[in-house]
């Protein structure tokens, strides 16, 4: 698990990137509980300064900083090479001694990480294939990526007739540095990544949608409704009374999103009362739309999971994909906000051609 954080204030704006461990057949409830220490440090990384995108020298730095961080996940799996092959003896807790094989099976990392460690493009899956243009959609079905045989495309390891390449899966491999897990035994790279909630859905989704809801509300001239509502929600046992006001919350923590998630349905039913003649038909799939997002985010919270609960999470994905339209206009990265801000005002489709980058999975900030 890795999750970049801002050190402390008196050293001024460096961050530092730590890597922690645990291990995987631990119950959940243990492994989350403050004082079990089943999380350990592994890494301190430091994060380098930002580049100016342009120069040739940030390039060259670039690419230095990428073989360092290889050498350096190299560093700390070393051990996991040689026993992911000959097992090791480990104490177990019913008294016995077993030959075990620990592997890397799980990186919980934000997309921005993950596409870092696995050498692609921001805008890549890290899981599967799935092109850029249908990242926001829910497609499905996509083959899981060959990291090992990008490897082996990569121009400078190629050997003349090698195998033919899809040029879309090519062309995601930025070639940035190696994927940092390519090289481990037993370990699919394309396998590591998996879905954290805080990072996915309060820190990506939510955050998007807070955003949507705002512009919403602004153009339906209920924001202040919204805003009332908001301020006068009572305590309640295991929810926080949101102290800021709603627009503030937009740079929350993950804490602060999983409370929104609580109240903003709730919120947004009775701003969005009485709505006048041409209201009432966005105003019904705004909150539909929110409906199925929040029920999207109860499933996962379920301890155990049958086919049943697996479908009601699918199909709220669906709904949720099915009613997003109507956020579409206020769906827009600030890159394309400035951009229209400069040009002319009242020209839709310059909002929606520049919509690639500004879907759920470009939801993190950057490293
Ligand atoms: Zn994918």
């Amino acid at each position: 698990m890795s999750d970049q954080t801002k050190l402390a204030n008196c050293s001024g704006e460096k961050k530092a990137w730590p890597v922690y461990i645990t291990i995987g057949n631990l119950p959940s409830a243990r492994r989350n509980s403050p004082g079990s220490m089943a999380f350990l440090l592994l890494a301190l990384l430091p994060i380098p300064p930002k580049f100016s995108k342009s120069s040739k020298a940030d390039q060259c730095q670039r690419k230095i900083n990428a073989a360092t961080l290889q050498d350096v996940f190299e560093l700390i799996f070393a051990p996991l090479q040689d026993v992911a092959h000959a097992g090791m003896a480990i104490d177990c807790a019913d008294g016995k001694v077993r030959q075990c094989f620990p592997i890397l099976c799980v990186l919980i990392a934000d997309h921005m990480e993950n596409v870092a460690l696995h050498g692609l493009k921001t805008n890549a899956c890290p899981k599967c294939q799935v092109p850029t243009h249908e990242l926001e959609t829910n497609a499905k079905n996509y083959r899981s990526r060959d990291y090992a045989r990008y490897q082996r495309n990569k121009p400078e390891n190629a050997n003349s007739g090698s195998e033919s390449n899809d040029d879309h899966v090519m062309s995601d491999n930025l070639g940035l540095g190696q994927n940092i897990f390519h090289r481990l035994d037993r370990v699919s790279a394309s396998d590591l990544y998996k879905p954290a909630m805080l990072h996915t859905i309060y820190l990506g989704l939510f955050k998007h949608m807070m955003d949507w809801i705002e512009g919403f509300l602004k153009k339906h001239r209920r924001l202040q409704a919204f805003e009332d509502v908001w301020k006068a929600l009572p305590p309640y046992p295991g929810f926080l009374v949101p102290k800021k006001a709603y627009g503030e919350v937009t740079q929350g923590q993950g804490k602060e999103m999983r409370n929104l998630g609580r109240s903003i349905l709730g919120v947004l039913d009775v701003a969005l009362r009485q709505p006048g003649g041409a209201q009432a038909i966005p105003f019904k799939r705004a909150g539909g739309c929110v409906r199925a997002l929040i029920n999207f985010n109860m499933m996962p919270q379920y301890r155990s999971h049958t086919p049943d609960t697996i479908a009601y999470m699918e199909d709220y994905l669906d709904q949720f994909h099915r009613m997003k339209d109507i956020f579409l206009e206020f769906r827009v990265t600030k890159r394309t906000q400035a951009k229209v801000e400069q040009a002319t005002k009242g020209d839709p489709t310059a909002e929606k051609a520049d919509e690639g980058a500004s879907g759920p999975i470009s939801a993190t900030p950057d490293p």
